[in-house]
């Protein structure tokens, strides 16, 4: 694969320009261009001659749309192709506040949670700061967004792979997309998903980028987090607790618990009691979802009602609550679940034309 042009901030381009021998503006102009989410090729302000040279070097489309599904809701599902081959996903969620895009961070993922679909087959690699925003530049424009009137207003870290687990190139992805001169989302517009990856937590405190911090718990005790999340055999949640109050005292930015409700596993009464005893008091929030069942996992998500007793219980003990509403569960909106059911698609193709 070649160089990837995106994974260059503004400055780090106009070192490239000035060592390529071509007038600073080009700079500007090829990185304006880039922003638009457009591709070196159709990039009308720069010379054939100076757009051949970069090609040698740079792919021109590291992140193309393969596919896209929409939901009755109007949630759109992408399957992205990259320059390799590799497929990733993201989904463009509509509200009414603006569009909340969910992006990829890795191909594949070596977390192994036991509900999750991106895992399914470990990781195959991480993917660089510029292939996580060209995610954003694509739909944007696909969206009729420019970088002043964004289409794509708020960003979530949720896609296949674990961010802090590619934690250089998110970090450069953070720093990339929030730039002044680029597409300039908001650190409080971006949220950042971990399975709770502790030492990061806190290395991610002192990068200056106070995104909104969210930490996948799916359960109030490590014996039972164990059960569905290894990575609970590293990082107990005591060990994330303080995480995350670093985070807060170092960003000030309240901090979110997702919690995914599991039939017979975590979605009971008292597990919401437990659940509340250990939030009580915190500057948090719990995003509650009903799991989207996934077709290789055996296990199921609850029903509404059960979800909303579930909720009921922790605003009755004071915690802040929310029952997210399953966008896109028509079109597989879970993580990893396009993806997995396209490879198995071109691995059945594979084996059919090997018969
Ligand atoms: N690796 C990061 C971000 C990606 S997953 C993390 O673990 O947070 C984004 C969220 O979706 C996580 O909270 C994850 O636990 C949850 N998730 C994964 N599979 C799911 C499913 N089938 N149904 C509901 N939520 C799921």
């Amino acid at each position: 694969m070649k160089e990837i042009l995106q994974d260059l901030s503004l400055p780090a381009l106009e070192a490239l320009v000035a060592e390529m021998g071509e007038k600073k503006f080009r700079a500007g102009q090829l990185y304006r261009g880039l922003m638009r989410g457009k591709r070196i090729s159709d990039i009308t302000e720069l010379s054939k001659a100076f757009k051949e040279r970069l090609l040698e070097r740079f792919e021109d489309e590291p992140v193309r749309v393969r596919e896209v599904l929409t939901a009755e809701d109007g949630t759109e599902k992408y399957l992205f192709e990259l320059a390799d081959g590799n497929l990733v996903e993201g989904v463009l969620m509509r509200y009414k506040y603006g569009n909340t895009q969910c992006v990829s961070t890795q191909v594949g993922c070596r977390m192994g949670c036991a509900f999750c679909a991106s895992g399914l087959n470990g990781l195959l690699r991480d993917l660089t700061a510029g292939e996580i925003l060209c995610q954003i530049l694509v739909v944007n424009a696909r969206c009729g967004g420019t970088p002043e009137k964004r289409a794509v207003t708020n960003v979530v870290l949720m896609g296949s792979g674990e961010p802090l687990d590619n934690y250089e190139n998110t970090v450069k992805f953070l720093q990339n997309v929030t730039a002044q001169e680029g597409i300039c989302i908001s650190p409080r517009n971006i949220s950042l998903s971990t399975c709770g990856i502790v030492p990061k937590m806190y290395a991610l405190a002192e990068e200056g980028i106070p995104v909104n911090l969210t930490v996948s718990l799916h359960a109030s005790t490590d014996e039972e987090r164990r059960r569905t999340m290894p990575v609970a055999n590293a990082y107990p949640i005591a060990d994330i607790l303080k995480a995350c109050d670093n985070y807060f005292a170092k960003t000030g930015r309240r901090y979110i618990f997702e919690y995914s409700l599991i039939e017979g596993e975590n979605a009971d009464i008292p597990h919401a009691e437990a659940l509340a005893k250990l939030l009580k008091g915190r500057p948090c929030h719990v995003n509650l979802i009903r799991l989207n069942a996934v077709k290789e996992r055996s296990l199921r998500g609850t029903s509404e009602k059960e979800a909303y007793r579930f909720l009921g219980s922790l605003e009755k003990a004071g915690i802040s609550a929310t029952l997210r509403r399953r966008t896109g569960a028509d079109i597989g909106g879970a993580c990893g679940q396009l993806r997995a059911s396209r490879l198995k698609e071109l691995q059945g193709e594979e084996n059919d034309a090997g018969n």
